[in-house]
């Protein structure tokens, strides 16, 4: 297929699936991704559905699928900032952030040992630190290391220089500015946490044992900032009764006015994470309305059938924190019995909403609605969460059909 590119912006799931379909049937494929690694959200997460897999299952066939491709490019730490020109010739401007580290590393670790500097993980969403020099996790894609430089402590520069027996430390490495001419470009950014942060009566940021789902999934993972133990952030305790809230920012006019889709399912899925950890454990799910679109129901019924897992109707009104124990003591009205309720748990967990990762960005060239969700035209094509709150499987369905869009206008010219 000779002809110009296809751009697929955003290296999550969809991107990915996106641009090995695209590039399998022939077509070139640049991929972008504004992080040091490919993966996104799935790669966070402990299980995803429809199988509840570990994320190790998609990725790792997938970035076997991108080596052996050469027609796909791969640019992380890479951004899109303009785009110009029309369908089937479209100019993107791409900003490039530098690694600070070449293709020389072989992801040895020795770096890592000797570095004293550290930086919050924003991929383990605060609960645990990196080292200045850090491999974003085990399984990354490019499998290399990157550098904060801002996080070194002193000394640290001239320590992991040395270290490094394969010359992959350049700490010189300058920001570049891409051109490109592509035919279609593939929207594929995905989403991120809504600001928990803005739901004031929910005590994130307040209280650390009020933690979102997100942060949930990095408890669970292997990988995680615990090794897999679901402990709360205070004491490092096991808890024995703790709360989701669903609907946290979403179905709210004042915050996401859109359900977004999956964070039932993501709440029934954590439940089962605590109820199997511990024998002891108990879960509580306030929720307005359980939504578990189509096949789903079947997990439903499934997680309403375990005796340590309870339901209750009713939207949380208050959440507080007994500054003793660290407790929380949640406050609402159970719908069904028509009483106030007022529960003492050891965590919450927020059932936060998905907001597209590009909302309040402004790139010139790309259409958005008023939430920030993509609205696709001929050449420039959203698919996954970056067009619509969907889950994995939906979202690589999304991604295979915006590859066929992207190819159909190649064909066209
Ligand atoms: Fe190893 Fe050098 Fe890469 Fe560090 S930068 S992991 S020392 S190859
Ligand atoms: Fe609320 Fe469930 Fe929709 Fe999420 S999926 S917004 S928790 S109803």
């Amino acid at each position: 297929m000779k002809s110009l590119p296809i751009l697929v912006v955003g290296g999550g799931i969809s991107g990915i699936t996106a641009a090995v379909e695209a590039a399998e049937v022939g077509a070139e494929v640049i991929l972008v991704e504004k992080e040091p690694t490919l993966g996104g959200r799935v790669a966070q997460l402990r299980y995803y559905f429809p199988k509840l897999c570990p994320p190790t299952c998609g990725l790792e066939i997938n970035y076997r699928r991108i080596k052996s491709n050469p027609k796909i490019k791969v640019y992380t730490l890479s951004e899109v900032i303009e785009i110009s020109g029309e369908i089937g010739n479209y100019k993107v401007k791409i900003k490039t952030k530098p690694r600070y580290i070449n293709d020389n590393c072989t992801a040895c670790g020795e770096c890592e040992k000797v570095c004293e500097g550290e930086r919050v993980s924003d991929f383990d969403f605060g609960l645990k630190k990196t080292k200045a020099i850090y491999l974003p996790y085990p399984m990354a894609f490019p499998l290399k290391y990157v550098l904060d430089k801002e996080a070194l402590a002193p000394g640290d520069l001239e320590r992991i220089i040395s270290a490094c027996k394969y010359n992959a430390i350049e700490p010189d490495m300058k920001e570049q500015i891409l051109e490109f001419e592509v035919s279609a470009i593939i929207w594929a950014t995905g989403w991120k946490p809504y600001d928990a942060s803005k739901l004031d009566i929910l005590g994130y940021g307040k209280f650390s044992n009020v933690i979102t789902n997100m942060q949930m999934e990095r408890l669970a993972s292997p990988w995680g900032p615990t090794g897999g133990q679901i402990l709360r952030p205070s004491d490092k305790t096991f808890p024995k009764k703790v709360a989701f809230v669903q609907c946290a920012g979403s179905r709210d006019e004042n915050h996401l006015p859109y359900c977004s889709y999956i964070c039932c399912l993501a709440s029934l899925k954590q439940s089962l994470y605590l109820a199997e950890k511990n024998q002891e454990a108990e879960a509580l799910i306030f929720y307005i309305d359980i939504r578990t679109p189509g096949r789903y129901e079947k997990f439903l019924k499934r997680v309403q059938e375990e005796a340590r897992i309870h339901f209750i109707k009713g939207k949380v009104a208050k959440i507080e924190e007994d500054p003793e124990t660290k407790d929380l003591i949640v406050t609402a009205e159970d719908i069904l019995s028509g009483k106030k309720i007022h529960e003492r748990v050891n965590m919450v967990v927020l059932a936060l909403g998905m907001q597209p990762s590009i909302a309040g960005i402004n790139i010139s060239g790309l259409k958005i609605d008023e939430n920030g969700f993509v609205i696709s035209d001929e050449g420039i094509i959203g698919c996954g969460c970056a067009k619509m709150p969907l889950d994995v499987m939906t979202s690589n369905e999304t991604a295979t059909g915006a590859a066929l869009k992207a190819i159909q206008t190649i064909l066209r010219r």
